[in-house]
């Protein structure tokens, strides 16, 4: 049986502490599909909202392994933080990404949306595609070689937009990421590193997924090795990087009633630089209308949602000594703002959300707090601001300074 997506830290620390042994073998074993997914950590979801955190795992990988023995899987780790970093310096890619995938949904013809929801739905015809498309409706996780299969088949097999497929992604996927999903996608179809497609090819299915062909594959000819050419995706030119938003580093100096706001892009406050916060209320906002009616996103996913933002609450309630509430109100900055009033708040104080949802609602949330007088405190966890200050070209470029970094912080 495949055990379930860990979402409560508990359950990310016994899932890191099950895979920590596997590590040595992970840079050989990780590319197969295999049935109970054993040979991958599953640990996205639980990366991606920060039930566990990035220091946490490297910290304790090379406290295990060598880095040479680890560096694989230490890499794939960063890899998170360096899409992050990209984004966070270029964040119009992500507003440009949302615009078009209400122009798409709006604009398309029939005939083309009619296609797109088939295929979504995994009625492609293709039967390890619906069976890739099925299983991540089914279960909110897919094998890495899984999304990169489907997504190169969406744009260069159906040549589909690419924005609707990551919209797709988004709405099931559980460690669904703005700059994982959206710069994964953009890979793909060749705008990520101009010119560069990732193309599907039928071998490479039958060397790491044997099981998923049924076929009808081979028959049809659509996934063959010289059948699939990069379908032309109109080039838009990469974003110059823009400086990171300016942010704390360390707790303000504020002797006030301060609130701590806890939302998704992290959720474990009491490790890091808020450990020693002094609230005297805590709060998340947990309603559902936000990611349903703008994101639409599958009630499996926004059950996730809420059972981590729950755990995220219990554990603040506990290590901060204070109430910590779910606020249930529809429009999160509003449920915020009353919050602050009610508990007289003279600050609040929370980790920088990342590009994404939670980021795009808050100069609203700044300026209403600040009509009330009361100042929002972001701080940036600091191994955040070092890893996306690399971030400013490619990945081998960030690799070769964060790896460097990560060595210097081990012991002689
Ligand atoms: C089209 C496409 C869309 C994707 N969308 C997402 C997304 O929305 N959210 C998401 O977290 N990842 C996304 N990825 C990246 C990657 O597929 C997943 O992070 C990984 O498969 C998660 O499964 P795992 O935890 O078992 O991975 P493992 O192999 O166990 O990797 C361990 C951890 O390393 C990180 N990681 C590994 N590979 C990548 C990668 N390529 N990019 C970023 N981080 C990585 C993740 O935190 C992961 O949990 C996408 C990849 C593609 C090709």
């Amino acid at each position: 049986m495949v055990p379930p997506i860990p979402l409560t830290r508990r359950e990310a620390l016994e899932a890191w502490s099950g895979f920590a042994s596997r590590i040595p073998a992970y840079a050989q074993s990780r590319n197969a599909i295999n049935e109970g997914h054993g040979n991958v950590s599953r640990l996205g979801a639980a990366i991606r909202f920060r039930l566990i955190t990035e220091d946490e795992i490297i910290t304790e990988t090379l406290a295990g392994h060598s880095f040479p023995i680890a560096e694989k899987w230490i890499q794939e780790v960063c890899w998170r933080r360096y899409w992050k970093g990209w984004l966070e310096k270029r964040p119009q890619v992500w507003s440009n990404w949302r615009l078009q995938v209400a122009k798409l949904q709006h604009g398309l013809p029939p005939e083309t949306l009619a296609r797109i929801d088939a295929v979504a739905a995994g009625r492609s015809g293709v039967a390890c595609m619906d069976h890739i498309a099925r299983e991540l409706i089914e279960t909110g996780y897919l094998h890495n070689h899984a999304r990169m299969w489907w997504a190169s088949f969406w744009i260069h097999v159906e040549r589909l937009p690419w924005e609707l497929g990551a919209n797709f992604f988004f709405r099931h996927l559980l460690d669904a990421d703005p700059a994982s999903n959206t710069l994964s996608w953009r890979w793909v179809a060749g705008l990520q590193t101009p010119g560069k497609t990732y193309l599907v090819r039928l071998s490479n299915i039958r060397k790491y997924a044997p099981q998923l062909l049924r076929g009808n594959e081979a028959r049809s000819g659509r996934l063959a090795d010289d059948a699939v050419t990069a379908c032309c995706v109109e080039p838009t030119p990469v974003p110059i990087p823009q400086a990171l938003s300016p942010c704390d580093t360390s707790l303000p100096l504020t002797t006030g009633r301060i609130g701590l706001w806890l939302h998704p892009d992290d959720l474990t406050p009491e490790v890091g630089p808020l450990a020693d916060l002094r609230p005297v209320s805590a709060a998340a906002c947990i309603s559902d209308r936000v990611y349903h009616e703008i994101y639409q996103l599958s009630a499996r996913r926004m059950a996730s949602l809420r059972t981590m933002l729950r755990d995220g609450l219990t554990r603040t309630a506990a290590h901060y000594d204070c109430p910590a509430l779910a606020l249930e109100q529809d429009d999160p900055v509003a449920g915020l703002c009353d919050w602050a009033k009610e508990q007289q708040l003279s600050g609040i104080v929370a980790l920088t959300p990342m590009v994404g949802p939670i980021h795009d609602m808050l100069g609203r949330l700044r300026r209403e707090l600040a009509s009330m007088g009361i100042l929002l405190t972001l701080i940036r966890r600091p191994s955040d601001e070092v890893a996306f200050s690399f971030a400013s070209a490619g990945f081998f470029p960030f690799w070769q300074k964060m790896s460097s970094h990560l060595r210097q912080l081990l012991p002689p």
